[in-house]
Formats: C-alpha cells, sequence, structure tokens
C-alpha cells in the first residue's frame, strides 16, 4: 500500500491530453487541493454510474480540467474553518459539484464545501456509509417521497426498476424492510436469488417493461421507483394504481419519456423528480438518519460487492455503464 508524501497526496486525476483527455493515478500536491472550509482525509469513495461516466470520459461531467472525479467520499476531518466541523470529526459527501466542479472522492486528501457536509451516523462506519453512497442516499431520498405522497404497504405493491443496480438494491431492501410487497424489474433473471434474498417478493423481466407499451395499463403499483427513464419510466407510469406515485431519479436506459398524459389525468398519478445532487442540507440529513434507521447493516453487506483501487476505477467505470455491476462497489483511495 502507497502512503502520501508529507505534502502530496495520491489520486485518480482526469487532464487533458491535447484535445484528449487523459486519466491517471498521480501525487497531487496538498497545496493544489481546491477552496472549501474543511480538510479531510477520505477514507472511502465508491463508484456510481455517473462516476462510469466520468472516469471513462463518456460523458462531460468534469466542467473543468484537471478533476479529481469520485461523486462521493466519507474520510475524517483534518482540518477546519467552519465552527461546526472539528478535527477527528467522521464526515461524508455526496455530489453538491464533487467531481463536476470540485474535487471528488478519488483521492487520500480532500477540500470541500462544509454547506451539505454530513456527520457519519453513529450506526454506520465510513465504509459502510461509501458502500450506500450516492445511489443508496438517492433510494432513500425515492422512498421518503413515496411516503410523502402517502404510498403505504397497505396501497398495494410498489414496482423498483433496474433492480440489481445501486439505486435498485437499496431501494428493494429498504421497501422490503418497511413492509412493502416489493415488485423488483431486472434484465438479469440470474439475479433472482439476490433480490428475492433483499425482500423482493416477484420478478418482472426487464423485457415486460423496455419495449414501447399502452398509453394506460392494467393498474398494478401503488409506487414506483425508476432508475431506468425511457419506456421502462412510460410503461411505469402507465401501470400505476389510481392517485399513485412514480419517482423518477435514473436514466440507465434513457433520457427520454415516451409516455401520455392519460395516467395523470384519468387515475391522478403522481410523478416526483428526484435529485441528489442539489438537495439542500434538510433533506440529505433526513436520507441518511432513515438510512442509520431502515436499512440493516447485513443487508447492507449483502449489497456491498468489491472493493477497488484508484487505478482499477476506468475499468470498473466501463462495467458499471454496461450494467455488469451488482450492488454496490466500494472504493478505498490507499489501494
Ligand atoms: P447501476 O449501473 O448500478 O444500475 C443501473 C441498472 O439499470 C442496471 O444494473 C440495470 O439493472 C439497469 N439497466 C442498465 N441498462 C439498462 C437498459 N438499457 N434498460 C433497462 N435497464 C437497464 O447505476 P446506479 O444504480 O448507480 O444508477 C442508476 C441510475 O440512476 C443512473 O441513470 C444514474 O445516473 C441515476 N442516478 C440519479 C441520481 C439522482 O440524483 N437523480 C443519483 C444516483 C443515480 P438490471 O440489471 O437489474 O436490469
Amino acid at each position: 500500500m502507497l502512503r502520501p508524501m508529507a505534502d502530496t497526496f495520491r489520486a485518480l486525476v482526469l487532464d487533458k491530453d491535447g484535445d484528449a483527455t487523459k486519466v491517471a493515478v498521480r501525487e497531487v500536491p496538498l497545496a493544489d487541493l481546491p477552496q472549501g472550509e474543511v480538510e479531510i482525509a477520505v477514507e472511502y469513495s465508491t463508484v456510481n454510474y455517473k462516476d462510469g461516466l466520468c472516469v471513462t470520459g463518456t460523458a462531460p461531467i468534469a466542467r473543468t480540467l484537471p478533476m479529481i472525479p469520485g461523486i462521493d467520499l466519507a474520510g475524517v476531518v483534518t482540518q477546519s474553518n467552519d465552527a461546526g466541523f472539528a478535527p477527528g470529526d467522521r464526515v461524508l459527501m455526496n455530489g453538491h459539484g464533487l467531481s463536476e466542479t470540485h474535487w471528488g472522492g478519488y483521492a487520500q486528501r480532500a477540500r470541500v464545501s462544509s454547506e451539505v457536509l454530513i456527520r457519519i451516523p453513529d450506526a454506520f462506519t465510513s465504509r459502510d456509509t461509501m458502500a450506500i453512497g450516492t445511489a443508496g442516499y438517492t433510494s432513500m431520498l425515492c422512498v421518503l417521497a413515496l411516503e410523502d405522497a402517502g404510498v403505504t404497504p397497505a396501497a398495494g405493491p410498489v414496482l423498483v426498476t433496474g433492480a440489481v443496480g445501486g439505486v435498485g438494491s437499496v431501494a428493494v431492501a429498504l421497501l422490503a424492510k418497511l413492509g412493502f410487497e416489493v415488485d423488483a424489474s431486472t434484465g438479469r433473471a440470474e439475479e433472482a436469488g439476490y433480490l428475492k434474498a433483499l425482500g423482493a417478493n416477484s420478478i418482472v423481466p426487464r423485457s415486460e417493461l423496455g419495449e414501447p407499451g399502452r398509453p394506460l395499463a392494467k393498474e398494478r403499483w401503488a409506487g414506483v421507483v425508476d432508475s431506468v427513464g425511457s419506456h421502462t419510466l412510460a410503461n411505469a407510469i402507465a401501470a400505476t394504481k389510481y392517485c399513485g406515485t412514480v419517482t423518477a431519479c435514473g436514466l440507465a436506459q434513457g433520457p427520454d419519456l415516451p409516455a401520455s398524459v392519460m395516467p395523470f389525468i384519468i387515475r391522478g398519478v403522481k410523478l416526483v423528480g428526484i435529485d441528489s445532487v442539489m438537495a439542500p442540507r434538510a433533506p440529505r440529513q433526513r436520507a441518511w438518519e432513515r438510512l442509520a434507521q431502515d436499512l440493516p447493516l447485513d443487508t447492507l453487506a449483502s449489497i456491498t460487492g468489491e472493493t477497488v483501487g484508484l487505478a482499477d476505477l476506468p475499468e470498473v467505470g466501463k462495467k458499471i455503464l454496461a450494467g455488469q455491476v451488482r450492488g454496490r462497489l466500494l472504493v478505498d483511495p490507499n489501494l
């Protein structure tokens, strides 16, 4: 294991290479850390779909270069200019410009704004929080939106799409723990056992929802957590029960929404957009408190896959974009 030299730290850096962009692990001077109130020794980060887009250069996530990717980080405060945080505090951060306009979590050190920095709940280690990461925190934002819209287990089954992915796996586990009957939609039939162990009641083949469908279908679900978009989201909306609620947070199938207004005007279906990135502190805090309450650690362990090092990230990024990652992956910046 490499240790940082006193005045540098190790990071995965996205940088210009002529007209192209290159990504490489290198030592970065501590003096180059960006502005921010709180400096952190990063213990763990993770790999989300958006990280895959960034490290493979598939989408222009980084708006300035050089950029340290990684939309999530967790670790220990080393220095703070904010009275609310002191050296030794255990903290985590999701999104809010990380990997876009501000250096992120694929590094041994970070300096960030304290605006949406969250104290790690007592129930979790820094590793646990990154096993959850933006994907799991977004799942909880979706679950809270369903609850806020009045969706209860008594209202009927709920649907989770992209179920074997990060957002999907945590959503299945949370909804099952809360007493919902969960239908899990996946393109990976071989993962039915994994989804049932997380609490899924039944498996809906991806093909059933992924093709163009009717504007209104048989009423099946009281609520939906959709991380897929496109025809899948349109078909989920069309099969949502009277006054049910659909939460839309992702675009793994596509960013389009080829849907009809019929479910909205005939059945009073609600469509709620979920954004984790710029969410203010209050909903973040609420989501993390509820994760500590409602996500059992043994369930989290079964969702958590391998721990990868910084140099592995470009290859791992390709896998997540290809839908080949199950559950959640951890990143140890010291590996
Ligand atoms: P993952 O890659 O872990 O999961 C995505 C899942 O979507 C895959 O595992 C697969 O599930 C399914 N999928 C992949 N390709 C297709 C396809 N062509 N058609 C249908 N289903 C497909 O990613 P995450 O869980 O990290 O993220 C999921 C989505 O949510 C992404 O689009 C991401 O950008 C978005 N997101 C948005 C956030 C927000 O703030 N709004 C925050 C976090 C994520 P299966 O194998 O089960 O079929």
